[in-house]
């Protein structure tokens, strides 16, 4: 006998991977350079110099127990110290290292969080369009994810479903924000406005409800526009953030989970984590990278590239007459399908050799998605294809 659920999670790839498979198999068929591929998250705005520098010195200076052994489960002290040096001179705050905890990204942090939050038949709360994965991450815990709609104009939250999806056996809501696939960047009337409502069902149901903050892309942001930092409005909140965009390297898996020291039964949840890393077998995150990351968090890849990336499909597609949610953040675009199945859709855009990612997984039918963090050229070469696509539709 084996596993069944882990048997399915491994035969149904997500769409994203069979469509990243699928233009692998086309490259190969008809030129790289022929296949307009927007279909992983994959960052191409390249690291800041001075990581790629540090990692140089690190190998060039120091001694192989120090670049390659094992740190503490929890990270290395002086890069956990570092991480909350960045915080709190950023946001104001005064976390301790005690608070952070080291990870192998955000996709780590989210499952060890979820493994020590959750108990059989808690719920956790997402808004769609969302990050797949928190399907996986939280039915893999034994918690049922219980999916509430954005608001389909601005993607902001959509009160009045949250309010009576929340209930006694709310555990946690997920929220993320610059979103992934929206772009959509969380005002702070909307942060506000949840945090007075979670205090509130906190009070009538006489137990902490969590909000998990899924932060990838906050440092990708536009135009100035300013990503509250939820800590501050919000007591019982946990972090969850990844160095994978910020930086230019989600194949070198780090980040952390912050659990700051107000939050109800905060230092119960900071050992719950230390199991819960145990426990999935994560050990330590990458020691290199750990080192890396005390020399440069709060660095922050160029991200007027990828604002003009933006700019250029954003103004493109929408003058061939394709409805684009605006991003104010991250590196996607969200795009109404102008027929009604998405899947139908993308279909129809492989044809001009164009791979998007229809959102019924992101649970947002309708839409596709396209990340922009390609090259420039690419899109600018892409862009013929766009406008036949559009036209195939008049
Ligand atoms: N959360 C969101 C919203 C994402 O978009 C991603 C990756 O694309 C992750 C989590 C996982 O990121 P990581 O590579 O740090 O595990």
């Amino acid at each position: 006998m084996i596993n069944e659920t882990m048997k399915n999670y491994g035969q149904n790839r997500s769409v994203i991977r069979d469509l990243f498979e699928f233009g692998l198999q086309k490259k190969a068929e008809i030129g790289e350079e022929n296949v307009y591929d927007f279909s992983l998250g994959n960052p191409n705005v390249a690291s800041p110099r001075a990581v790629n520098e540090t990692i140089i010195e690190l190998l060039n200076t120091r001694d192989d127990m120090y670049l390659h052994g094992y740190t503490s489960a929890q990270g290395d002290a002086k890069c956990r110290q570092a991480i909350v040096d960045d915080l709190n001179k950023r946001f104001d705050t005064s976390f301790k290292k005690e608070n952070i905890y080291v990870t192998c990204g955000a996709a780590a942090s989210l499952k060890i969080v979820l493994t020590a939050l959750h108990a059989p038949c808690d719920e956790v709360i997402a808004f769609t369009p969302y990050f797949p994965e928190y399907k996986v991450f939280a039915e893999t815990t034994g918690a049922r994810l219980v999916e509430v709609p954005s608001d389909m104009d601005s993607f902001q939250i959509d009160f009045a479903k949250l309010e009576p999806a929340i209930t006694p056996r709310t555990k946690a809501v997920i929220v993320n924000s610059p979103n992934n696939p929206s772009g959509v960047v969380y005002t702070e009337e909307t942060i506000q406005r949840l945090a007075t409502l979670l205090s509130a069902k906190e009070q009538e149901f006489g137990h902490a409800i969590y909000l998990i903050t899924d932060e990838p892309y906050r440092e990708l942001v536009y135009d100035g526009i300013k990503v509250p930092f939820v800590t501050k409005y919000y007591r019982d909140t946990i972090v969850c953030y990844s160095y994978s965009k910020s930086l230019a390297l989600p194949g070198e898996r780090l980040g952390y989970i912050l659990v700051p020291g107000e939050i109800t039964d905060s230092s119960d949840i900071y050992a719950a984590v230390c199991g819960a890393g145990r426990a999935l077998g994560y050990v330590c995150a990458p020691s290199l990278m750990q080192h890396v990351i005390e020399r440069c968090t709060g660095m922050v890849s160029d991200i007027e590239e990828y604002r003009e990336k933006r700019d250029l499909l954003f103004n493109a597609l929408t003058e061939y007459g394709f409805t684009c949610i605006h991003p104010d953040g991250a590196f996607y675009l969200f795009v109404k399908s102008p027929e009604p199945d998405a899947n139908a859709f993308s279909l129809k855009a492989r044809e001009y050799n164009l791979l998007l990612v229809p959102a019924d997984s992101f649970g947002t039918p309708g839409f596709v998605r396209i990340a922009y963090c390609v090259s420039t050229d690419m899109i600018k070469r892409s862009l013929p294809a766009f406008k036949k696509l559009a036209e195939s539709y008049k």
